[in-house]
């Protein structure tokens, strides 16, 4: 026989209709738990794991509240009322996320959108984590044009847009290493990896992101300065060294194909200073910026505009080309399905 439940629980005021059918209970920190009212169809249509949870059989010998089956589930309240937002607003695109956030930080909705088979959701977010974390040069080169328009934003309004600083508003890479392999979604590994090797040891995430320490003077001016940091303690010891395998090699990429004392003689004395002048050059914003293939792109777009032959310029342009290109293959190789 069903029983009434017996800890007086939170309710929620937005999802609790007068014509609801089921109650959803999750745990809240303090203990006690949170519960909305809702409707079987409307969680049953969307998802098959709560439509078998819903049947009458399965909620027959589940507690009740006022006369209501309590189906108790496992999220965090703040979760399921997301959760509940997508379910209940679907034609409202911003309700299941804060569109000025990334989405890389949705991972736990992303989980309940595979744990309760929510496919359009899980393969919205799905998509937009491919555009933040692209598998192609180009879709990295779009993201990068994007982050710079952020970033001047930011600069021009003194730090802070809307409220928050630019690291608030851009996906961080430790978390998504961790989604694309608990999800198996290796494409997004990439450029992820590369994005870590170029944020600074010094930015902790947890410190610039926690109400508390956030304010501090010093991690102030940090995010201030936009400022990218990354979750550096969620990274294991096999991810530090993975890390570091990846400096190595870049730095010897840029060692190798750089260096203008191995670079073929250029057919005017001219054309050879400009070109180790550039290549110089280069391979200091590359490690200035830990971003070799941002020092490419400009090296290659500065190279246009030097006083070479056309000839020269286009030989020394391919070579830019060619050198984010095969960059960008390593990076893929090294990290593609093997996390
Ligand atoms: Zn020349």
């Amino acid at each position: 026989m069903p029983v009434e439940l017996s800890v007086a629980p939170n309710r929620s005021l937005e999802f609790w209709f007068p014509d609801g059918d089921v109650i959803l209970s999750c745990p809240q920190p303090d203990g006690r738990p949170f519960i909305y009212r809702v409707h079987k169809f409307i969680l049953s249509q969307h998802s098959k794991p709560f439509a078998e949870m819903l049947t009458k059989e399965s909620l027959a010998s589940r507690q009740t509240l006022e006369g209501l089956p309590v189906l108790p589930l496992p999220e965090p309240a703040t979760e399921i009322y997301k959760l509940l937002c997508c379910l209940y607003n679907a034609l409202n695109g911003a309700a299941f996320h804060d569109l000025e956030r990334p989405i890389t930080r949705y991972d736990w909705l992303l989980r309940i959108c595979i744990q309760y088979k929510i496919e359009p959701l899980r393969e919205s977010i799905i998509s937009q984590l491919k555009t933040e974390w692209p598998i192609t040069l180009a879709g990295w080169d779009a993201r990068e044009a994007h982050i710079a328009v952020l970033r001047r934003q930011h600069a021009a309004a003194g730090g802070r847009v809307h409220d928050m600083w630019l690291d608030d508003r851009l996906p961080e890479p430790v978390l998504t290493i961790h989604t694309s392999r608990s999800i198996g979604l290796h494409s997004i590994g990439p450029a992820a990896w590369y994005d870590l090797t170029r944020r600074d040891p010094r930015a902790d995430w947890n410190a610039l992101h926690t109400i508390l320490t956030r304010v501090l003077p010093e991690n102030e001016r940090l995010l201030a300065q936009g400022v990218r940091s990354a979750r550096w303690g969620a990274l294991s010891a096999q991810d530090l060294l993975a890390l570091a395998s990846l400096k190595e090699t870049l730095s010897m990429l840029v060692r190798d194909m750089w260096d203008s004392k191995r670079m073929p003689q250029m057919p005017h004395p001219a054309c050879e200073a400009r070109r180790n002048e550039i290549l110089d050059c280069a391979k200091e914003v590359a490690i200035a910026t830990r971003d070799p293939l941002h020092a490419a792109q400009a090296a290659r777009q500065y190279t246009t505009k030097a006083a070479m032959c056309k000839p020269c310029e286009a030989e020394l342009v391919e070579s830019f080309l060619t050198f984010r290109v095969c960059c960008w293959q390593t990076l893929v190789k090294k990290f593609l399905n093997i996390n």
